[in-house]
Formats: structure tokens, C-alpha cells, sequence
């Protein structure tokens, strides 16, 4: 969860609010108007993909009963998004990065 330009200043203020420029090197983070809209398919993704294979693993081999599995399916499903919200957001921001490295590195900040 640090800066993908200098890899040393946090991205996030607190659990939900991030930074607008890099504490360290004063890069801006968020590169344009919803551009953190794509962290969601990151969030969305691994939320969908746990639950595609821990339900019909503990299904099937008798581990819970499907009404339980349904239960604690929909708890994981709202409660992990908002766990994993920094980190996908950091995993956005470093394959944005890598994708479309920036070229304009802005000086250290006094
Ligand atoms: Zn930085």
C-alpha cells in the first residue's frame, strides 16, 4: 500500500480515504475522475472467487449444510469487500503503473 511511482510514501490516510499526492514524492494518485473504478474489478473479482470455491468445496465434501454455506456466503461477501477496499486499490494503482508507467516523476517534495 505505497506509492507505485516511489514505492516509500503511504497511498491510504486511513482505511477508506487515500492520499491526494504522494506524501513522499508528491505524485497525484488519483490520475484522473474515477480512476479507481477499476480497483473494483480487483475487489469484485477475488470476492466472487473465493466464494465460487469455498462454497461448492464445503458443499460437497459435507463440510456445511447449503443454508449455512448461503449465510455465511452473503456475510462474506458484504464484509470482505470492505476489508479488502485498500488493497485492491493498491493492487489498481500498482497495475496502472505498470501498465502506464508514468513519465512526468515529480521532484521530492521540500
Ligand atoms: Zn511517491
Amino acid at each position: 500500500m505505497r506509492c507505485p511511482v516511489c514505492g516509500q510514501g503511504r497511498i491510504m490516510r486511513s482505511w477508506f480515504r487515500m492520499h491526494k499526492n504522494c506524501p513522499e514524492c508528491g505524485a497525484l494518485i488519483e490520475r484522473e475522475p474515477g480512476f479507481f473504478l477499476g480497483s473494483i474489478y480487483f475487489n469484485y473479482g477475488l470476492t466472487t472467487l473465493i466464494v465460487a470455491i469455498a462454497f461448492p468445496l464445503l458443499l460437497f465434501n459435507g463440510i456445511a449444510d447449503s443454508q449455512t454455506l448461503l449465510f455465511t456466503s452473503l456475510a462474506f461477501v458484504l464484509i470482505f469487500p470492505l476489508l479488502f477496499f485498500p488493497l485492491a486499490r493498491s493492487l489498481w494503482l500498482g497495475h496502472d503503473q505498470y501498465w502506464d508507467p508514468r513519465t512526468d516523476i515529480p521532484e521530492r517534495l521540500p
